[in-house]
């Protein structure tokens, strides 16, 4: 069953609402092995509607329309329906009782258009609105099968669990289920990541393979079509260790929520291990990510935030002369600031931050050169040389990412 959305309102057009209302009916349609081919947004315009109709019916077999149920001369997603599949609009009686209680029990008079929110199509299956007024509708067409839906999210969502799906699970029984799984990689370009991996994107069925760059990461979501839960989780095992074979390096995690930080503060846990920082750059932007993290104190007793040399000196010890020599933005600065930090806060790791944010150089050192140091209770001082690229918010945060990767290392 192929499937389409039609958000329907000026306001989503004009970029002042989000069409939230798509995404929600995706995911939980992709839950029911329903698929989605095509999210569109229309002003409240019939002439454009009843186009996008015609569209919608010779390409789908479901099409969900939300938006435009209300009392308002701008709603009219129903009558656009009624009219496009011959059918006039009909009054719905609950709906008319729940209208006249709603007005009785505010003890105002209801205006005349409020009736448009109680009427359906004729021979439509009504979906009643237990968080507002306006009623919905599935409708069996002979071609198509149709979803009116009410714009408001807070009506949108409970009619569609309520009414919408269970009518949908029993009118169009699907014994295919998707299973999702979401993998996550650091430390590789989308780009890469997807030439690395072409040969299997190329010849993907059943799991697909979808990439997601987010800044500074990129989410693979592996997706298989089954009966049954486990021949899912057989086939996404085997689809993620084909992948993990490849770019397994890059790999950190699993999930849509799970950050990187939250993996390496779990590992901390799990190891009974702590961890300090001295920030240049990123002027406490580590620690306050770290901070996002509930229990992280567990792990994290505090650390530095020395932006200047002077505080580089009087925060955290550094000879000042030896600074003058080897610039804040080296190789030498990042090793001393996080060795002096290990020792400072008696942690079992310490990472430094130290480079150029810009967008004007330091030191004649290009914007997005950042030295990241890592020191060691019971091992050597690492630092890595980065040259981070865009703006100066993306350096600080490529920075605060590349630090908690050599962690997880
Ligand atoms: P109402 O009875 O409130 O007029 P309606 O069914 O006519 O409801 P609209 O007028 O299209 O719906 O939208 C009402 C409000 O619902 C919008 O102003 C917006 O805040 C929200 N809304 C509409 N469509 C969406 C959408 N696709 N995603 C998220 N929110 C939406
Ligand atoms: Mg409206």
């Amino acid at each position: 069953m192929k499937a389409e959305i039609i958000a329907v309102g000026t306001e989503l057009l004009l970029g002042q609402v989000v069409n939230t209302n798509a995404t929600f009916l995706s995911e939980k349609l992709a839950d029911m092995g329903i698929e989605v081919y095509f999210h569109t947004v229309v002003g409240d315009n019939p002439k454009r509607l009843e186009e996008l109709l015609q569209l919608a019916d010779s390409r789908s077999d479901l099409i969900l329309l939300c938006g435009g149920l209300g009392p308002t001369d701008d709603d009219l997603t129903k009558n656009v329906l009624a009219d496009h599949v011959g059918v006039p609009l009909v009054q719905n009686e609950a709906g008319l009782a729940a209208l006249n209680a709603f007005f009785a029990q505010r003890q105002s008079t209801m205006t005349p258009n409020n009736l448009r929110q109680i009427e359906t199509l004729q021979d439509g299956i009504p979906l009643p609105n237990r968080t507002g007024l306006a009623i919905g509708c599935l409708y069996k067409g002979t071609k198509n099968n149709y979803i009116l839906l009410p714009g408001p999210p807070s009506e949108l969502k409970p009619m569609f669990l309520e009414q919408a799906r269970p009518l949908l699970e029993k009118e169009f029984p699907t014994t295919e289920k998707l299973t999702s799984r979401v993998l996550r990689f650091f430390g590789i370009g989308e780009s890469k990541l997807v030439t690395d991996l072409a040969e299997m994107i190329e010849h993907q069925s059943n799991p697909t393979i979808a990439p997601y760059a987010k800044p500074n990461e990129v989410t693979l979501r592996i997706t298989a079509k089954t009966e049954d839960e486990r021949s899912a989780n057989a086939l996404l095992d085997q689809t993620e260790a084909e992948i993990l074979a490849k770019v397994g390096e890059f790999f950190y995690g699993y999930g849509e929520e799970n950050s990187l930080v939250e993996v390496v503060v779990e590992l901390l846990k799990k190891e009974k291990l702590t961890i300090t920082a001295a920030e240049s750059l990123t002027a406490g932007e580590f620690q306050a990510t770290l901070g996002t993290i509930s229990g992280v104190s567990e792990v994290f007793p505090g650390g530095f935030v020395t932006y200047s040399k002077a505080t580089k000196v009087s925060f955290l010890g550094l000879d000042p002369e030896h600074l003058e020599q080897t610039g804040v933005v080296s190789e030498d600065c990042a090793k001393e600031m996080a060795e002096a930090a290990l020792r400072l806060a008696g942690t079992d790791y310490a990472l430094s931050f130290t480079g150029v944010a810009g967008p004007d150089e330091l030191e004649g050192q290009p914007k997005g050169t950042v030295y990241i140091g890592l020191a060691q209770k019971n091992g050597p001082t690492v630092v890595t040389e980065n040259h981070f690229t865009r703006d100066r918010s993306y350096v600080r945060h490529s920075s605060v990412m590349k630090g908690l990767d050599m962690l997880r290392r």
